[in-house]
């Protein structure tokens, strides 16, 4: 029982510093720093140039002690970097508790790392995506060339590729009548496909993740119709697709689709 807890624990801290490595390292990339600096500098404030003390690298604990700000200069942090650590977090603790398999962490901390770049960016860049299709593609072989994956049902390997591949046509397709989706998306519904082991989860992803972006876009092109020509980040909603995918159980998964 304390074991348990203490992993919980663990896993959610380990989240909380992984989200917000990521987060920095996104910056970075996105800033073209050279590789070294990207990797091996310490944090520091974007803005005024002065290096953080330990305290206030605890993720998640400092932003809000520290109100959101910069303890020097004052400049505000984006908000988006402490949902990502609470995301990431929280996500980490719920699949301990669950006790979901390890391939999901690392599925959610590579959906994660791109969300990253869609939410702060609006793009991905190019070699990233590359790099996590890359692994996408090695996870998928291995386990057919092992004849490995957690349910020993060949239905479970090859049927969420598939599904995948339907998705990805289908927004191809949507994206001939209305540019809605970019390549990083369509790329991202395939590299689901090939890490998942569990059939249908690539599908419920794209329901969950679509279903949440709707109900507050309807809401707020109801409230002001200008909403309609913002660009929206779809990676950030297809992650959260992916974690109540991740978490519905296989009994329930026909249970959710067939309401
Ligand atoms: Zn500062």
């Amino acid at each position: 029982m304390i074991l348990a807890i203490l992993q919980h624990i663990m896993l959610f801290l380990l989240g909380a510093a992984i989200s917000s490595f990521l987060s920095a390292l996104a910056f970075r990339i996105y800033q073209e720093y050279p590789v070294r600096k990207m990797l091996f500098q310490p944090s520091h404030c974007e803005k005024c140039k002065t290096g953080l003390k330990w305290f206030e690298l605890v993720p998640i604990l400092s932003y809000i002690l520290q109100k959101g700000k910069c303890r020097n200069c004052g400049k505000m942090i984006s908000p988006e970097y402490f949902y990502a650590e609470v995301f990431l977090s929280g996500t980490f603790l719920i699949f301990s508790i669950l006790g979901v398999p390890i391939i999901n962490y690392f599925v959610v901390t590579m959906l994660f790392f791109i969300s990253i770049f869609d939410l702060l960016y609006n793009q991905v860049p190019r070699f990233v995506m590359h790099a996590v299709m890359i692994m996408g593609v090695i996870w998928f072989l291995n386990r057919v060339l092992t004849g490995s994956n957690s349910h020993g049902f060949y239905l479970d390997l090859y049927f969420p590729v598939v599904e995948a591949f339907l998705w990805a046509a289908l927004m191809s397709f949507m994206n001939l009548i209305k540019k809605s989706f970019g390549f990083a998306d369509i790329l991202t519904i395939l590299f689901i496909g090939l890490v998942s082991e569990k059939m249908l989860q690539p599908s419920i992803s794209f329901f969950y993740g679509a279903l949440i972006l709707a109900i507050p876009s309807i809401f707020f092109i109801i409230i002001d119709p200008a909403w309609r020509k913002k660009y929206v980040p779809f990676l950030p909603f297809l992650a959260i697709g992916y974690v109540v995918a991740s978490l519905a159980p296989d009994g329930i998964v026909f249970t959710i689709v067939s309401l």
